[in-house]
């Protein structure tokens, strides 16, 4: 289908209905722009930041991982430059006193919303304060951290000390961000709490400048591959290479990773060069303790948002299709969520097709024993065809259905989510060739 509102309309109402994303407070009327993850949404994101974790960290010998505070000293925040230059430029409307970020609009723009005068531009900072202790005082001002890279770099001298670990090596951390964006919006794409993936790679610093290139690349494609792993093809994605105007201070090379999402081409991830910047910032040099030279690494960082993940994978995912019903040559639309099995929130759907109990009994003890391996759900409400539907629309890759036949046989039907091709299997064997079927590439 398009990839126009429409669709996005339709994502949103899916994800609602079905368990993934609520307005977040929604029976207080809500709060601007928040939004919690239900309980296919939660399993999403856990599937997400898990198999990210080992994609990453744990099937990798140059890496490891830290889970570092959300809060921290005022003085790292002055040394990264965040609290000088962490601000993007905003414009207030003069009638409305809408706020507006003045590099999303055009030259001379009046306010989109009410028509009115712009104010000048001026620099907003995005920093999340809040206060530690029992004084709302100047002194116990702090900030939430707007990125979890500043717990990577401050810890990078503890790192070296307690595993003894040598350049290059990367440190990745999964958590909470926090920005008072001026313009959150777009559903889940931007909102002022987040949770990001993110790699600090050291690096030695480079001779020439392949010494950096050549890292630069590999984590280019090792992104690439992760991206392909979630189940959005390569044509969905726009690699932009910022001009050097546009780089940031301390950035000698940046790529955006731009997904078309249905409001139009916007970040995913980001994958930037930032020299030795920050280890700079924070003093913190690297000895070679073979050639006995100190000095400060240089740093890759490739960076993920899980939301943003979660949505994108969700638009990619999702598909509206013919599908044949009982009668002769009838079909009927049926919307299919063709997630990777690994992000599927739900594995395996057991639908007993009567809920007498002779069937109902063997159906449960079945969910019982495969939920030791998988995420199972039992349903026995309304008819196998709109069980069917259902698990379609949540992306449950297969269905197995349980029936009379079942109890002198001892055989069940497996549905797959994408051909809807059946299959029988016996009961006792169902565990193991699930387990084959799951890690099957789709
Ligand atoms: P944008 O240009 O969209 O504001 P950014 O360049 O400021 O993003 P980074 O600072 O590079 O973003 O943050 C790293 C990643 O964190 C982004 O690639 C994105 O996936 C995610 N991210 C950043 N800001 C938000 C937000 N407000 N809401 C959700 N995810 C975010």
């Amino acid at each position: 289908m398009d990839n126009t509102q429409e669709k996005m309309d339709k994502i949103i109402s899916l994800a609602k209905r079905r368990g993934f994303i609520y307005p977040g407070s929604e029976i207080y009327g809500g709060l601007q722009n928040s939004w919690d993850f239900g309980p296919l949404g939660a399993e999403m994101k856990t599937n997400i930041k898990t198999e990210w974790w080992n994609y990453f960290v744990r099937r990798r010998g140059d890496m490891v991982g830290v889970d570092t505070a959300l809060i921290m000293n005022n003085k790292v925040w002055e040394a990264s430059g965040h609290l000088a230059n962490f601000s993007d430029p905003l414009s207030e409307c003069e009638k409305c006193h809408r706020r507006f970020r003045t590099d999303h609009l055009e030259l001379d723009a009046k306010c989109p919303d009410c028509d009115g005068e712009l104010s000048a531009s001026r620099q907003f900072n995005m920093m999340l304060k809040t206060y530690l202790g029992v004084t709302e005082e100047k002194a116990s001002e702090v900030y939430f951290r707007p990125e979890t890279a500043q717990g990577m770099f401050v810890n990078f001298q503890n790192i070296i000390d307690s595993l003894r670990i040598k350049l290059p090596f990367g440190v990745a951390q999964i958590g909470k961000a926090f920005r008072n964006e001026i313009t959150p919006g777009n559903y889940i794409f931007r909102t002022r709490e987040f949770e990001q993936m993110e790699i600090e790679y050291f690096i030695s610093a480079p001779k020439k400048d392949s010494d950096w290139q050549n890292h630069f690349e590999a984590w280019r494609e090792d992104m690439q591959k992760w991206i392909a792993h979630i189940g959005i093809k390569s044509d969905e994605i726009y690699e932009l290479d910022l001009p050097q105007n546009e780089l940031a201070h301390y950035s000698k090379r940046t790529i955006d990773f731009e997904y078309y999402f249905p409001f139009g081409r916007k970040e995913l991830y980001g994958l930037a060069y930032r020299t030795d910047f920050d280890l700079k910032n924070h003093s913190l040099k690297y000895r070679d303790n073979e050639t006995g030279e100190e000095y400060y690494p240089h740093v890759i960082e490739p960076t993920f948002g899980v939301e943003r993940t979660l949505l994108a994978a969700m638009c990619s995912a999702y598909t509206e299709e013919d599908a044949p019903t009982s009668e002769e040559n009838g079909t009927e639309k049926r919307v299919v969520m063709k997630f990777p099995k690994w992000l599927a929130p739900i594995k395996i759907a057991v639908l007993p097709l009567s809920k007498k109990d002779e069937l109902v009994n063997i159906s449960q003890k079945l969910a019982n024993d495969l939920r030791q391996d998988f995420v199972v759900v039992h349903d026995e409400t309304q008819s196998i065809g709109k069980r069917y539907r259902r698990q379609d629309e949540i992306g449950t890759p297969y269905c197995l259905t349980i029936d009379f036949d079942s109890l002198t046989d001892g055989k069940i039907t497996v549905r797959d989510r994408d051909t809807m091709k059946q299959d029988r299997i016996n009961i006792s064997e169902s565990v193991k060739y699930l387990k084959e079927k799951m890690t099957e590439v789709i």
